[in-house]
């Protein structure tokens, strides 16, 4: 981010509602600023109507907008507003990275799937002949069953509130990936009996976000493992109930802000192609939520 904002500051922004505690203006500023970026990340609110989501997408072309993140409520809506989409946002059904291209099309991404998965490969994780079983079938779910689909997982069972989601979500993405075994857990005993022989659990539910925060989608009863991972896409806070059952029986651990954060990279990357300081970033997530850097 430059120090002045002229007429030839690139511009890109949030698209979502509401978006007041968003903390990607701060990322994303803070990025372009250390790289010598004379780019802008600007809070975009959008109202919740599709009205609205249509003509702030066109705004971005009027106004010279070099693109967009797309938040809650808008992703799924963003899907119909762009000319082109990206296989990922296809098939995970959301759109959340908007890019005006040199034609002045838009074309859409989905980072979150990059994002969930970079994680998983910084940290050595393997996918080859695992099992992973996904908590949740929203919209982080289908970018979860999604990556780890094409990474090469070899069975996915998912487990949701509402059995028809989880359906649904495995309907959409297999013919993405026809090979992997699907199953969809109907109760929290076969959520159980399937632990035993899992390797990855991914809580992509809200459930443990603040205020609620002792609250876990796992009954304390899950079979956890020494060596086995746990991935929970909350971010506040950063230890949910979740991960801490999972590391007290020897689990490894990886919390949303790393999703959070490697997701906005991606953006960041498709934007401008070149890549951010991942450092720079994190620091600026650690200190928004006031964590402790260790
Ligand atoms: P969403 O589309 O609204 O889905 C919410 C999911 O949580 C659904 O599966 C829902 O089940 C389940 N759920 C909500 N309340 C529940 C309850 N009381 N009991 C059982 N299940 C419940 O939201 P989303 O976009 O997928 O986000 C899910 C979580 O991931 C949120 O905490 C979000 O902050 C987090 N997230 C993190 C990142 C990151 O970068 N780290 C990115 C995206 C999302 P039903 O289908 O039955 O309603």
């Amino acid at each position: 981010m430059a120090d002045f904002i002229t007429s030839g500051t690139r511009k890109v922004g949030l698209i979502g509602w509401p978006i007041d505690h968003s903390v990607s203006p701060r990322m994303h500023n803070a990025a372009f600023r250390h790289a010598g970026l004379d780019w802008v990340y600007l809070p975009l609110p959008v109202r919740d109507d599709a009205c609205s989501l249509r003509e702030a997408v066109d705004g971005l072309r009027a106004l010279g907008f070099a693109g967009a993140n797309v938040t809650i409520p808008h992703k799924q809506n963003a899907l119909s507003c762009v000319a082109s989409v990206s296989d990922t946002a296809r098939a995970v059904g959301a759109v959340n990275t908007l890019s005006v291209m040199p034609d002045d099309s838009l074309a859409g991404d989905n980072t979150d799937v990059d994002g969930f998965m970079a994680a998983l490969w910084a940290r050595d994780w393997s996918p080859y002949g695992g099992q992973a079983l996904i908590l949740g079938a929203g919209g982080a779910a289908r970018a979860v069953v999604f990556g780890l689909a094409q990474a090469g997982c070899r069975a996915m069972a998912i487990y949701n509130r509402t059995a028809a989601k989880a359906r649904q979500l495995a309907a959409d993405i297999s013919p993405f990936a026809p090979d992997i075994e699907y199953t969809v857990l109907e109760d929290l005993s076969q959520v159980l009996a399937w632990g035993a022989q899992v390797n990855l659990v991914v809580n992509a539910t809200s459930l443990g976000m603040h205020p609620a925060v002792q609250v876990s989608p796992l009954p304390e009863g899950f079979p956890w493992r020494a060596g086995m991972w746990a991935y929970d896409l909350v971010y506040n806070p950063l230890e949910t109930r979740f991960l801490a059952m999972a590391r007290a029986r020897g689990a490894i651990c990886i919390d949303g802000l790393e999703m959070l954060l490697r997701q906005g990279a991606k953006s960041y990357e498709i934007w401008t192609r070149s890549t951010p300081d991942l450092a720079v970033m994190r620091r600026e997530l650690y200190l928004h939520f006031n964590i402790q850097h260790s």
